[in-house]
């Protein structure tokens, strides 16, 4: 029989976690107004919160620390993680930052000014934010089937070239600063971009003269798709897959809570001279010194170790599987999916879930509450709540999708969790038809409501 594919690492250190009676979480999320973020990490059993800085350091990370040099400049740890950038993106010039929006809020620094346009493929809300902030505008040029849950594309965070040839062509020369393609597609629910996709599009970068940037919070990942789904890759190795990848591109920015398998840290990489030079100025403004950029030594020594073992194939094949598992077990279940399942998460389709409750009373939210009562598993709202209301009309914006992100922690949880928070999902399914109704806001901030909110049931 064919062997199984399983885990390339056993586990050296364990963490306990308490599985609570129903009784202690009908308490605490009263007590928490019905927001899971109000819950302390005590009271989860299962975290799926996010895959952003929660996953589990590897031994060899964890002795990279220790021999970490904390001197202030041109500290040994520096040019560890300086050759590790060089190994796997081939990007020539880095700046260490703590953590994936400091990458851009330096390098927007220096790239955007007030009127410009950056179009590039679902902009994550802070490169959305960094833009939006210098009062210019992110334009969302994804292809059209990254908004069909059901759709199945291989490259469903694909850039579609021809909303993004239009916005060059009708721009005022000098008004886009860059392209920015995230890879993989974390907005649209962790799904991968193509090489022949960031290949068309650095072509229209250079026909156009703008630069093109990747956001690689999950480019290993997204080199995974690459090698299993597209001709021409099934032979290459993941870093060799990488380093094309970013050979299309004049720089990056990096958020390494995903990717690089540590709990925090980013950079920025670049291939030109000068625009790292004018960016080292805002590093240092914004983060320190160019050698240690918000980081300590021992976290670029473990952030270097986690490049080189976020590439690993068995390791991605394992965490890819691993999600891919939880979202077939779902499927068959019954539970709606968005489909094809990402790279990091899978995504219920909370409107098809619970029918019965209508949108101003946050199914998706309502959907979120019931899973940590059944078993005790933190998700996320990505629907109407995280929507918020529009800033005119103060009315509340219904998106398209109403959503819940199960996120996967890296090599965190093992297939017997995976099985039990498929099995508390059906559970809750099995009985929707008796959740009759939702929630409704209590409090709520004014923008990014979903942070603080405060809810009821009805
Ligand atoms: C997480 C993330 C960021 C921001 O990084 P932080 O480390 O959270 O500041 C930017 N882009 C993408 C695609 C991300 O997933």
């Amino acid at each position: 029989m064919e062997l199984p594919f399983s885990e390339p690492y056993k586990i050296k250190m364990v963490e306990a976690i308490y599985r609570s009676t129903r009784e202690e979480r009908e308490r605490w999320i009263r007590d928490a107004s019905f927001n899971l973020f109000n819950l302390r990490s005590e009271q989860v059993y299962i975290d799926l919160l996010t895959d952003s800085g929660t996953g589990a350091m590897s031994d060899r990370q964890w002795s990279a620390i220790m021999t970490g040099d904390e001197s202030y400049a041109g500290a040994s740890s520096f040019y560890n993680l300086k050759d590790a950038i060089w190994d796997i993106t081939g990007f020539q010039y880095f700046l260490p930052t703590h953590q994936g929006r400091a990458a851009e809020n330096v390098l927007f620094s220096v790239l955007v000014k007030e009127g410009d346009i950056v179009p590039g493929n679902s902009h994550f809300d802070t490169t959305k934010g960094h833009i939006e902030f210098r009062k210019a505008k992110a334009v969302d040029c994804t292809i059209e089937a990254s908004k069909s849950p059901s759709v199945w594309h291989p490259f469903k965070g694909n850039v579609d070239t021809e909303k993004l040839e239009d916005v060059l062509k009708t721009t005022p020369a000098g008004k886009v600063p860059f392209i920015i393609v995230t890879v993989t597609n974390n907005t649209a629910g962790g799904q991968p971009v193509s090489m022949e996709n960031i290949r068309e599009v650095s072509a229209l970068a250079k026909k156009y003269g703008v630069k093109l940037i990747i956001d690689g919070a999950r480019f290993a990942e997204n080199a995974y798709f690459i090698k299993t789904r597209e001709k021409g890759y099934a032979g290459m190795e993941i870093t060799e897959i990488s380093r094309e990848m970013f050979s299309y591109a004049d720089g990056m920015t990096m958020s390494s809570k995903k990717d690089a398998i540590v709990n925090m840290g980013g950079f920025i990489a670049l291939r030109d001279e000068k625009l790292y030079r004018q960016a080292s100025t805002y590093n240092i403004i914004y983060e320190g010194f160019i050698t240690y950029g918000g980081m300590s030594g021992r976290d670029m020594n473990a952030l270097a170790q986690g490049l080189y073992e976020g590439t690993e194939f068995r390791y991605l094949e394992s965490r890819i599987k691993q999600v891919e598992y939880l979202g077939t077990m779902l499927k068959s279940a019954g539970i709606p999916l968005i489909e094809p399942f990402g790279g990091h998460a899978i995504f219920i389709d909370a409107k098809n879930f619970l029918t019965s409750i209508p949108r101003e009373e946050f199914p998706a939210q309502t959907l979120a509450v019931e899973l940590y009562l059944e078993g005790g598993i933190r998700t996320v709202e990505i629907g109407t709540l995280l929507a918020d209301r529009d800033p005119l009309t103060r009315e509340n914006r219904f998106p398209e999708l109403e959503m819940v992100r199960l996120a996967i922690p890296r090599r965190v949880y093992t297939y017997r969790h995976i099985e039990y928070i498929a099995a508390v999902a059906s559970n809750v399914f099995d009985r929707r038809h008796s959740i009759k109704s939702g929630l409704k806001i209590k409090r709520e901030a004014q923008i990014m409501r979903h942070f603080t909110v405060e809810l009821e049931r009805l």
